[in-house]
């Protein structure tokens, strides 16, 4: 008998368990197109030659010592991740109104973030989701006490974001809600706004009084641009909305938090380096800010890990080897890109019934290939092919080698 015997077994986490059932098929023709980890065309795990090079330096630097950071992470690279998504001419950094910590990747930012406002932001204000969406956000809410309902995001017809549901949503959804955007590169449909659509969401938010909250988790990997990836947050950060009367002014810049994680654009996955950012409409308020945020990171981790950070902020700071940077960034996006193009083409000719522009019109890490789940389970069974259930494949572990063995498993799947 234990205290425990009452426990039930937690199910599998539906990406992660995919991994275990990956290593133990003992099938020589099996592929992982389950992780979103990126993956070289030899399906090699990738560090970056910028990323060696800095690590090296630091191995051979007398100076380098394993002490704590403080609480909200390395100076350095709180300013400098910041730079990164927000812009060099973001006013809400010129204006001191940007309150950034590091945090644990992507994962620890918006637990962090989520803590922050379940403490301090309207009391019992919901979490819009867009439908489908990262799992994960249905634990990291939650947990944090913030209860979660979808908005419509993707539609199945159409392959593409279902703007007029989304609208709708965020139209009916209570005033002041917490709404969860993908920067970019939306995970898992790969389907992201135009610039015309963030325009009417921002539209709808600003109305509505909702509060973005941005999950920045593939800056750069999208387009192959930081810049370009980064464009629904600055036209985020640079909105403003109607003030109450007592401000005595018309407008005030709109706040919003976003978390961002290094792990996909600098393959630092295993070192848990990202940042969380909450922009407050006036620098008054942001030393209480980050004094909260402080405590509630001091009860959760303590501190955020030194190494990768240390590495990061090397990186952001030196303009030649933030140069080295983009081009390696490049490098995998486009891979991807060539990626999507084999499939697309092999399906093409191989004649699948359907139609699957999609694949092309996607982007970023992920393609949502639009499967049932007993189809992917039958390519699973079958094939060895191993797929979230929802249809997402990681497009970065896919290899020229094994396009044609997917397209034609694909094939006999639908037909
Ligand atoms: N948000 C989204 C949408 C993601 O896809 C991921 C990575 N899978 C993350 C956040 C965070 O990942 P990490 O904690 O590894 O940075």
């Amino acid at each position: 008998y234990s205290t425990f015997s009452g426990v039930p077994e937690a199910p599998k986490d539906p990406i992660l368990g995919l991994n275990e059932l990956f290593r133990e098929d003992p099938s020589p023709l099996k592929v992982n197109l389950g992780v979103g980890a990126y993956r070289t065309e030899e399906n090699r795990p990738y560090v970056l030659g910028v990323v060696k090079r800095v690590e090296q330096e630091l191995a051979n630097n007398p100076n380098t010592l394993h002490e704590y950071l403080p609480i909200e992470g390395l100076p350095e690279f709180r300013s400098l991740s910041a730079r990164l998504v927000f812009g060099e001419r973001s006013p809400a950094l010129k204006e001191q109104r940007v309150v950034s910590l590091q945090s644990l990747s992507g994962t620890g930012s918006l637990r962090l973030v989520a803590e922050f406002l379940s403490k301090f932001y309207q009391r019992g204000a919901v979490c819009y989701l867009p439908r489908p969406t990262w799992g994960n956000h249905w634990n990291i809410f939650p947990a944090a006490g913030i209860k979660c309902r979808e908005y419509r995001y993707y539609s199945d017809e159409t392959h593409e974001v279902d703007i007029i549901g989304l609208l709708d949503d965020l139209t009916a959804a209570p005033s002041g809600s917490i709404v969860l955007l993908h920067a970019c590169a939306h995970n898992p449909t790969g389907a992201d706004p135009s610039m015309t659509q963030w325009q009417e969401i921002l539209d709808v938010i600003r109305k509505k009084q909702h509060f973005p909250l941005f999950d920045c988790a593939y800056q750069g990997f999208a387009s192959g641009s930081f810049e370009r990836d980064a464009a629904a947050v600055r036209l985020f950060e640079r909105a403003t909305v109607p003030a109450s009367e007592a401000d005595g002014a018309r407008e005030r810049p709109m706040e919003m938090a976003v978390t961002q994680s290094f792990a996909k654009n600098m393959g630092l996955y295993g070192e848990r380096v990202g940042a969380a950012h909450i922009v407050c409409a006036a620098p008054a308020v942001t030393q209480a800010v980050l004094s909260q945020m402080k405590q509630i990171a001091r009860g959760l981790y303590s501190s955020p890990p030194a190494h990768g950070a240390t590495i990061a902020a090397r990186i952001l700071k030196d303009r030649a080897l933030f140069a080295e940077w983009e081009t390696e960034v490049h490098v995998m996006s486009s891979r991807i890109l060539r990626m999507r193009r084999e499939l697309f083409e092999a399906l093409h000719e191989n004649k699948t019934p359907g139609n699957w522009e999609h694949i092309l019109s996607q982007i970023g890490m992920f393609s949502f290939l639009g499967l049932s789940a007993e189809q992917c389970l039958y390519l699973r069974e079958k094939y060895h092919i191993y797929m979230t259930t929802n249809g997402r494949i990681s497009m970065a572990g896919l290899t020229s080698d094994k396009v044609q063995y997917l397209a034609d498993a694909i094939r006999d799947a639908v037909v």
